[in-house]
């Protein structure tokens, strides 16, 4: 990251990674520190995402600060008129349409810090982090610890054979795991074996 904040501008800031890598964690410390600051926050995250709380973001460490539920995506665009700094997370459940969101709040002025799934269960990119991997200032990417062999984890194994893109759940249904572990089922059949390098 270059050594130089930026002074009178927006920017985009992406935090991504695997279940288990501490996106929210991340997340939830730079907006406590821009609270602490004293620059007005808004706070949000999908409605589909019900695991914790419907008025805060909890992190699986129990860190946890207010946030708005919102279902679109585009209801982030109008509540976020007063912030300085706007916060997003789960961002793989809200629509293309966060795109264009996130660089309308940046060219506003507003810093924007999105968390959120760089990679389906199946590891496939999951939309719209890509997109908006490409279109932030910096980027992070956390990494969990793989719970088979203790490696870098970036993927999110799901313990089901569910072939549905979008199932909500957390240590019971979810675990992270490395490239070599992670099993990817393309049916609920399949596995596709690997071969140790
Ligand atoms: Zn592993």
């Amino acid at each position: 990251m270059l050594n130089i904040v930026p002074k009178g501008i927006g920017w985009i800031e992406v935090i991504c990674g695997s279940m288990f890598s501490g996106k929210t964690e991340e997340l939830i410390r730079r907006l406590k520190r821009a609270e602490y600051a004293r620059l007005t926050t808004a706070i949000f995250k999908p409605i589909i995402d019900t695991r914790y709380s419907q008025e805060h973001i909890v992190s699986h460490s129990e860190l946890k600060i207010a946030s708005i539920s919102v279902t679109s995506a585009s209801e982030i665009a109008d509540l976020s008129t007063d912030a300085d700094v706007v916060g997003i997370d789960e961002a793989q459940f809200f629509d293309e349409n966060l795109i264009d969101v996130c660089q309308n709040l940046a060219n506003k002025g507003k810093r924007v810090i999105v968390a959120g799934l760089d990679q389906d269960y199946s590891g496939k990119p999951f939309e719209p982090i890509p997109q908006l991997l490409a279109i932030a200032e910096y980027i992070t990417k956390t990494l969990a610890i793989c719970v088979k062999c203790g490696n870098p984890a970036n993927r999110t194994q799901r313990l089901s054979r569910n072939i549905n893109r979008v199932v909500v759940g957390a240590e019971d249904i979810y675990e992270a795991r490395c490239r070599f572990c992670h099993e990817v089922y393309h049916t609920p059949e399949q596995i596709k074996r690997k071969e140790r390098p």
